[in-house]
């Protein structure tokens, strides 16, 4: 997997002293210098080639420099690079078409509309403001899920489950509570005509790839539909055909026919420029947010949502749902029958997807992928994550597949 090493003004000593010095350590230590990419491979400051099975957190959905999403990012830089939110631009109007013929299987319902931020984190504030509006001070709770993973700016940090991202920031906007995951008669119990709006992710990403239960967000619908709440669904990371569908919960399996009343996306949505949206569905859908209630500077940029029209675009043309399909069907079957000792399971849809390890050895296995030229990420401690572009071919995930034995192995021989 290694290239002739290049030399470049990026290659040499000190960029981990000088990431150290000059960035705040929110991250960790960075594992490699990268400085290009293409398709699905990304090279390193020293030359070395890795396939890119991460995506950049489910983000990189056409892989690194597609020539129809940099002609089309570039073409709209050098045409209308930002306007303010005063004014309206043909690639924000075309990009909220589009998603509202896509986010419902048949198209939106009348009354629909989108409002574009910048990020997931943004997207779910947005569905959280949209949520209090609805509710008012009559409906004070809102319900999300242990486990959930919302985002880290403050509100929808309050959607978050995790302890340790939550707990050095309290107080967090109140009204939230949990209930367990996949626990129908918990949230049947928690359900309420106090309840403002119940958060879900059809398929838990940051928890480790889960799934919600087969026929959980049908009567998640109808729990919500009885007692007047939103139903939000966060499909940030499992949203813009990761699961073979442009939305996870078109699956049928997995949403059961349901329209909720606000998806939130972002990640796959720009493939790799920054945006957000959050798309409210129904007739009432106008009137969760007024003039004035809202606001973003970036939000709707024509560089942004050209570059999100190139990831649709793309996707349509290169018929790339049916691939994710059919690739992730495949590639799930191949990992389920390695028949490695410490592989116990197998979960995901289409292009996310989750090894379930039967020992807390992730990180160990992932910095072997790391070293042999794979970038996967260790989701959990006894879990793989692989979110890896949609252009993915079957050769390369081949290749993947006839590394992970020796990374396995290695797992218990590395400190
Ligand atoms: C990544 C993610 C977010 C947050 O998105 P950012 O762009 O990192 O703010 C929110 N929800 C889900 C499900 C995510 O995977």
């Amino acid at each position: 997997m290694t290239e002739p090493t290049t030399t470049s003004a990026a290659t040499g000593p000190g960029w981990a002293q000088r990431y150290g010095a000059a960035l705040m350590n929110t991250f960790g230590a960075p594992q490699r210098v990268l400085v290009r990419g293409e398709g699905a491979y990304v090279w390193d400051a020293d030359g070395r080639r890795y396939l890119d099975l991460l995506g950049g957190i489910a983000v990189n959905a056409l892989g690194h420099a597609h020539p129809a999403y940099v002609a089309a990012v570039t073409e709209q830089l050098g045409t209308l690079g930002h306007v303010s939110n005063f004014f309206a631009t043909p690639a924000q109007v075309g990009l909220a078409e589009k998603l509202l013929a896509l986010v419902t299987p048949g198209g939106a319902p009348a009354g629909s509309r989108v409002f574009f931020a910048n990020s997931g984190t943004e997207a779910n504030e947005a569905a959280l403001k949209m949520a209090r509006r609805h509710g008012g001070a009559a409906r004070p709770r809102v319900l999300a899920l242990e486990g959930a993973f919302h985002g880290r700016t403050m509100g929808a940090l309050a959607l978050t489950h995790k302890a340790a991202y939550r707990e050095p920031f309290e107080p967090l906007p109140g009204g939230v509570e949990f209930v367990p995951f996949g626990d129908l008669a918990a949230l049947e119990a928690a359900m309420g005509d106090d309840v403002a709006a119940v958060f879900l992710e059809p398929i838990q990403g940051e928890a480790g790839v889960r799934p919600l239960p087969p026929g959980y967000l049908a009567r998640a619908r109808e729990l919500t539909s009885a007692a007047g709440a939103l139903l939000v669904l966060d499909e940030i990371q499992s949203g813009m055909g990761r699961t073979g569908t442009w939305m996870a919960h078109h699956l049928p399996h997995v949403g059961g026919g349901v329209v909720p009343d606000v998806v939130t996306l972002a990640k796959g949505l720009g493939g790799g420029f920054p945006i957000g949206a959050a798309v409210a569905l129904g007739e009432h859908a106008a009137t969760l947010l007024g003039p004035g209630q809202h606001g973003t500077t970036f939000g709707g940029n024509p560089v942004a949502a050209a570059a999100a029209l190139a990831v649709i675009g793309v996707i349509e043309d290169e018929g790339l749902l049916a691939h994710v399909a059919e690739l992730g069907t495949w590639l799930r079957e191949k990992l389920a029958g390695l028949g490695h000792a410490r592989l116990a399971g197998v979960r995901g849809e289409g292009l996310l997807i989750a090894a379930e390890l039967t020992e807390p050895v992730a990180a160990q296995v992932a910095a072997a992928l790391l070293d042999a030229g794979f970038i996967v990420n260790p989701v959990r401690a006894d879990a793989l994550r692989l979110a890896p572009p949609l252009v993915l071919t079957t050769a390369q995930a081949q290749s993947f597949l006839d590394a992970l034995p020796a990374a396995l192995d290695a797992a218990g021989t590395r400190p």
